[in-house]
């Protein structure tokens, strides 16, 4: 290729031989995620800014936007009067218009007088002249015509790369570079779905003139984005749902009704229909890969424990896993209780299990001789070996992680019910779960009564607390939950609840009986309080979040949640949940003496719905993605121009498209989808499992 300019760019050549660039700058171009010319195609601008038309100095008008261009002709900086301001003479061949920058003092050294300048902004009167405040400028060699080429991308920067000098390097290779890049679809597709062509979606997304280009850009290649995110889901969904093998699990009309008798009460509907799908599920040769959704109390084990019965009528044995111990405890507990005369053997799996005991155990699960194991999840996926393991159950409880999800062999996989009570809003269910069947519990069981949730502040404190008092009177029982133990900093703004524990039971409530739970007590103590609460002999019980998991006590009908704005929604409606188990009203106040508006906004969700699903909406909404959401975390790739939550709409779209798209062509043989294929597995090799794609 002797003699050729640089005209010609190959998109794998490292971005240092690129013009303007070298080792220097090629290594900070790295700390940004760019190695090759290629990568700058995805290198996206964080904002983009356009100025308008150039006009001249004698036709501005006050309070219209303006941009305007001229000589600086003078540079002052007054520091004696407030606030101080950097004041600068411009002139163009109509007339001078002063500009000032409050505290503009830091650009003494940037600005020279000659220099020309491109400076745009509202136009104000200041002493009867105009006059332009804090503008936006830029300092330019010759003045334009046209404000075009002034605005334009914004890219994040560092230290070592402004974005003047990443916008001079990626501007004169891109076109060439968005030119070779491969369309996903025709030309049909495209416009039915109004978008634009890939390359052209490149080109517009760093060099657009106004910000309707740079939304048909974005839009282009947020759609992108979701496609082959969604594809590489439909993919490892039709691998399951096609290569894997499991065992049938038949059912007939007698086995529903053993299985039924276990209950001592109806199902709910809600319970019935996601027994239904999955019967349907465990009914098929290829492995169940559902996710069960409920609040706490909606009836879960309940649904698992059909479908592990299920499974036993069919020979097959079951695996329960918790997170915890304890959780793993109560489910055997539970289970203990619809099992009681069966013939379905059943065994806990704890660390405390040790030597001869242990090795019983597994020998016992290994010769088929127990029907159901329960454990948490690093215990059940030690050593232990099945003879027929044909249904895996795992509680998340209040996670979401998917790490956990069974390893499922090719030849003979178990069928797989993963329950969670963190509602999962359909945002997540569409990305992180995109490949699970999913199953909701909206309704609890009957016989609950009803919370009514306000929030409360200081002047209401002694209201609340009287309302109180009458219901403690009354025989009902009280939590007091605090986001702290104890204060720390003396910051007594935030209540914590040692301290309180004393004002409460000295004074506010003297004429009651108040216990102290915290995570900090030791075992015996912790137990003592709840074993206490639960049988009555405490009227008032003062604790953190310890409380948030496991505690059962219908005769509890109030709750306090004081500094209220401190815990996220996800957990007050955790807590929350502690109350309205019995048949009567039950009362949760929100204390909170927060003015940050979003934070009174989530409490105001709280009292308006008793609903998880919502409220986790909400949630999302209000404070953004976050940690939680991030797509990485659940081993998809991180999106870099699309976002979940703000892009719903077409997220919902595309994962449709996507998932049609591979439901007609699964491995993406057709030549039309070769393209897709390509960048499919550039893209999620080794994150997803693109296995016989390619
Ligand atoms: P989850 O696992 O979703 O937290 P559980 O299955 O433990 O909920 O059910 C909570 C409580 O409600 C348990 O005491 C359970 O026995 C009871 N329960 C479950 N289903 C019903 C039902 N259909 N009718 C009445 N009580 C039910
Ligand atoms: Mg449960």
């Amino acid at each position: 290729m002797a003699g050729t300019s640089d005209k010609q760019i190959d998109p794998q050549m490292e971005v240092q031989f690129l013009k303007g660039v070298g080792p220097a700058r090629a290594q900070a171009f790295s700390k940004l995620g760019v190695e090759k010319a290629a990568d700058l195609l995805e290198y996206y601008p964080r904002n983009w800014e356009f100025a308008p038309e150039i006009i001249k100095i004698r036709d501005i008008t006050p309070n219209v936007q303006v941009t305007i261009g001229g000589v600086i002709e003078s540079i002052d900086f007054i520091a004696h009067r407030r606030p101080k301001r950097l004041e600068v003479y411009l002139a163009d061949e109509t007339g001078m218009c002063r500009v000032i920058w409050f505290n503009g003092g830091y650009l003494l050294k940037q600005l020279e007088v000659g220099m020309s300048m491109i400076a745009w902004g509202k136009v104000g009167v200041y002493k009867n002249h105009l006059q332009l405040t804090n503008p936006k400028f830029r300092i330019v060699g010759n003045i334009p015509q046209t404000g075009d080429e002034l605005g334009g991308a914004i890219y994040p920067a560092s230290g070592d790369l402004s974005t003047g000098q990443i916008s001079k390097i990626i501007k004169p290779v891109i076109s060439e570079l968005a030119d070779g890049v491969d369309e996903f679809f025709d030309k049909t597709y495209l416009r039915e779905r109004n978008l634009i062509a890939r390359k052209d979606a490149f080109k517009m997304i760093h060099l657009a003139k106004d910000d309707e280009q740079v939304r048909q850009a974005k839009r282009r290649l947020k759609y992108n984005e979701f496609f082959l995110m969604q594809a590489a889901l439909a993919v490892r969904r039709y691998k399951v749902q096609h290569f894997l093998k499991a065992d049938a699990m038949k059912t007939s009309d007698e086995i529903d009704s053993r299985i039924r008798r276990r209950f001592p009460f109806l199902l709910t509907e809600d319970q019935d229909n996601v027994i239904n799908e999955i019967v349907e599920d465990m009914g098929r040769d290829r492995p169940m890969n559902r996710l069960l959704q409920g609040d706490v109390g909606s009836g879960k084990t309940v649904v698992a424990l059909y479908a592990a019965l299920l499974a036993i009528a069919n020979k097959g044995q079951v695996a329960i896993m918790a997170p915890t111990e304890i959780l793993a405890n109560q489910h055997f507990i539970s289970i203990e209780r619809f099992l009681k005369n069966s013939k379905v053997k059943r065994a806990v799996i704890t660390g405390g299990l040790n030597g001869e005991k242990r090795k019983q155990l597994l020998e016992k699960i290994e010769n088929g001789e127990i029907d159901i194991v329960v454990g948490t999840v690093a215990l059940l996926q030690q050593d232990i070996k099945f003879k027929n393991l044909s249904l895996v159950v795992i509680d998340e409880q209040h996670k979401f992680g998917v790490g956990q999800r069974a390893t499922l062999r090719k030849d003979h996989s178990p069928h797989c019910l993963v329950m969670t009570a963190t509602p999962i809003p359909r945002t997540l269910a569409m990305t992180a779960f995109g490949d699970l069947d999913v199953s909701i519990i909206k309704h609890k069981p009957p016989g609950r009564g009803k919370v009514i949730t306000r929030r409360a502040d200081k002047q209401h404190r002694e209201a609340a607390f009287d309302f109180i008092r009458e219901r403690l009177k009354a025989g009902r029982q009280a939590f007091f939950v605090y986001p702290r133990i104890s204060n720390i900093e003396d910051d007594d703004r935030i209540k914590a609840a040692v301290d309180e524990y004393d004002q409460l039971s000295k004074i506010h409530f003297k004429d009651f009986k108040v216990g102290l739970l915290h995570g900090q007590m030791k075992s015996k103590d912790k137990e003592q309080a709840m074993e206490d609460f639960r049988r009555g002999r405490l009227n008032v019980l003062v604790s953190t979040v310890v409380i948030e998991v496991g505690v059962d006590v219908p005769n509890a009908t109030i709750m306090v949640i004081e500094g209220a704005d401190r815990f996220g929604l996800a957990q007050l409606h955790q807590l929350r949940g502690r109350i309205g188990r019995g048949q009567s009203q039950s009362y949760c106040f929100l204390f909170s003496e927060t003015e940050n508006e979003v934070a009174m906004d989530r409490l105001e969700v709280m009292v308006r719905s008793n609903d998880g699903f919502e409220i986790a909406e909400q949630d999302l909404r209000l404070r953004g993605p976050g940690e939680m959401f991030s797509t990485r975390q659940h081993g998809l790739p991180d999106l870099k121009i699309a976002n979940i939550i703000d892009d719903f709409e077409l997220l919902a779209m595309t994962r449709r498209d996507a998932f049609k798209v591979i439901e007609s062509d699964p491995m993406l043989k057709n030549p039309g989808n070769r393209n897709i294929r390509n960048e499919l597995i550039k893209k999620f090799e080794g994150k997803i499992d693109l296995v016989d794609v390619g």
